[in-house]
């Protein structure tokens, strides 16, 4: 697992879509608790910018390059910082306190597409706004979850299909 895989992947999924317009997990409560299970603060400030690293995100991964504007400007203070140790230099995030955690979001989401290329996608059901890192070697995970998306239009592909074949059973 990538570092701070989990955390691209709860602000990526904090807007789900279940057939109606996206629900906002990045606010309240909610977005408190997301925050703070990644080691943020959870306040205004803080959501705000996860919100902006969202928006981002989905719409570079859906092919609308324009999004690397906002994304710029939210990265704008954000430094890497050089910490000498006695076996080498580490190289730590450095950024304002609200754009720390967003800033970690873009890291994540940057080593994903260098280690697994092609791996962060969509899920393929068009209603769901939920995104998933591919794991499988072959690399033809299409769903969000099986359990829920991979069903539904595998049931929906099956209906289609008896549909188009008439009622020969
Ligand atoms: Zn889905």
């Amino acid at each position: 697992m990538i570092e701070d895989e989990e955390l691209l992947l709860d602000v990526l999924n904090s807007a789900p879509r279940d057939g109606g317009e996206p629900m906002e997990y990045l606010h309240g409560q909610r977005g408190v608790d997301l925050a703070r299970a990644h080691g943020g603060s959870g306040d205004d400030a803080e959501l705000r910018c996860l919100r902006i690293a969202r928006d981002g995100l989905q719409d570079l991964i859906r092919g609308n390059e324009v999004a690397v504007e906002s994304l710029q400007e939210l990265m704008s203070e954000a430094t890497m910082r050089a910490d000498v140790t006695p076996s080498g230099v580490e190289w730590k995030l450095s950024a304002p306190s609200d754009v720390q955690l967003a800033a970690r979001v873009l890291q994540a989401w940057s080593r994903v597409n260098e280690h697994l290329p092609g791996r962060l996608r969509a899920c393929a059901n068009t209603e769901c706004n939920l995104y998933l890192i591919d794991h499988t070697r072959p690399g033809t995970a299409k769903w969000c979850s099986m359990a829920t998306c991979g069903n539904r239009m595998k049931a929906r592909a099956h209906a289609a299909r008896t549909r188009r074949s008439g009622s020969r059973n």
